[in-house]
């Protein structure tokens, strides 16, 4: 750090995303993107017209993409906000939102007390329970702004739409900010709660299950209020948060509906067949309903495991945490790069004492 720096930077933290190895040599099995190119449709419209646009600013206020996105999610596009990426409009949602205290789980998004830190909010990690799930009593009535990643990462529990209404409505005066990053591959969303809770804002992305990681889309919904709000912290930071070819590509994605449903119900098989094969191996995974499996073996530990698959070509993620070091999170690839993961394995859990 410089010695110019601002004194109030001193106590960031910053976010350690997973490997993005240039050479991609790696089965790559780290960050939860979707092992499917991008549609069919969203690749045509990228076209020489659309790059030859990149001349002009974007619209800044995402009119047709926000269009789209609330025929698609039953909303008015006063009720749809878009951020470059949905870590920003976590980030912004945190920034509005934290003054009073930010209650989210132990065991979630690594982003969330990031966000914390940074807009020197108090953050109440609350333990998950001993099977991974998230208790709802620690969330009714706790007169906090409240986070929670539904279906949570990285353990893929969902809980239930009628359990975030009743946290909802037992803090009326606290936003409550579900963040459905998984919801496509099995997850309920609680977007058709937002036309009755004033105070519920669900943030999307288009990073995961529309393979459009690259293009740094994300969006909440929510009241129009709220929607405001996010938009006056967007009006004072950076008004063209979307790029052009990246609103293209959202647009055409959301133009792309029965290409993406059939590839989460792909992933969805895949990732049930996966965690059978590897409760097979001995291995504990919890019932998953993301596109990553969250899987511990008494045998190896999680840091182990992650090195010597790495050695091996496949990349996995682990988190250090005290509670979770002794599990991987395995994002859901094609069948025949979990085909290559379970070979990876059964062969390391053969050589372990090597
Ligand atoms: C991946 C992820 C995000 C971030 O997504 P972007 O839209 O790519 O910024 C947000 N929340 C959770 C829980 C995620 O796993």
């Amino acid at each position: 750090m410089s010695r110019f720096l601002d004194r109030r930077l001193d106590r960031l933290t910053e976010y350690i995303p997973g490997e993005q190895p240039q050479d991609m040599q790696y089965i790559k099995l780290n960050t939860n993107e979707l092992p499917y190119p991008p549609s069919p449709i969203v690749l045509d419209r990228l076209d020489r017209a659309a790059c030859a646009g990149l001349r002009l600013y974007p619209d800044p206020d995402c009119t047709p993409l926000r269009r789209r996105l609330a025929e698609t999610t039953g909303v008015r596009p006063e009720n749809v906000f878009v951020g470059n990426g949905s870590d920003e409009v976590l980030n912004f949602a945190f920034f509005a939102y934290g003054g009073d205290g930010v209650r989210f789980p132990d065991i979630s998004y690594g982003f969330y007390r990031v966000f914390g830190a940074l807009h020197g909010v108090r953050c109440e990690e609350m333990p998950l329970r001993g099977d991974w799930t998230v208790d709802p009593a620690d969330y009714i009535g706790c007169g906090k702004t409240v986070v929670l990643a539904n279906p949570n990462a990285p353990t893929g529990l969902c809980l239930p739409a009628d359990e975030i209404a009743r946290i909802a409505r037992s803090n009326p005066d606290r936003v409550v900010v579900i963040d459905e990053a998984y919801v496509d591959f099995g997850g309920e969303s609680v977007i058709p709660l937002t036309a009755t809770l004033d105070n519920l804002l669900v943030v999307g992305t288009f990073s995961k299950s529309r393979a459009l990681a690259g293009a740094r889309v994300g969006f909440g919904i929510g009241n129009s209020e709220l929607i405001r709000d996010l938009e006056r912290i967007k009006n004072t930071t950076n008004p063209y948060n979307i790029n052009r070819l990246s609103m293209t590509a959202a647009v055409a994605a959301l133009d792309s509906d029965a290409y993406y449903r059939e590839k989460c119900r792909e992933i969805a098989e895949t990732r049930d067949r996966t965690a059978q094969a590897l409760r097979a191996l001995g291995f504990f995974v919890t019932d998953s309903r993301a596109n990553f499996l969250f899987a511990r073996s008494d045998l190896l530990d999680g840091e182990t495991l992650y090195r010597r698959l790495k050695a091996r070509g496949v990349l996995v993620r682990h988190f250090s945490d005290a509670r979770i070091r002794d599990f991987v999170r395995i994002t859901v690839g094609t069948p025949e790069q979990m085909e290559r993961l379970l070979q990876e394995i059964k062969t390391i859990l053969d050589n372990r004492t090597e």
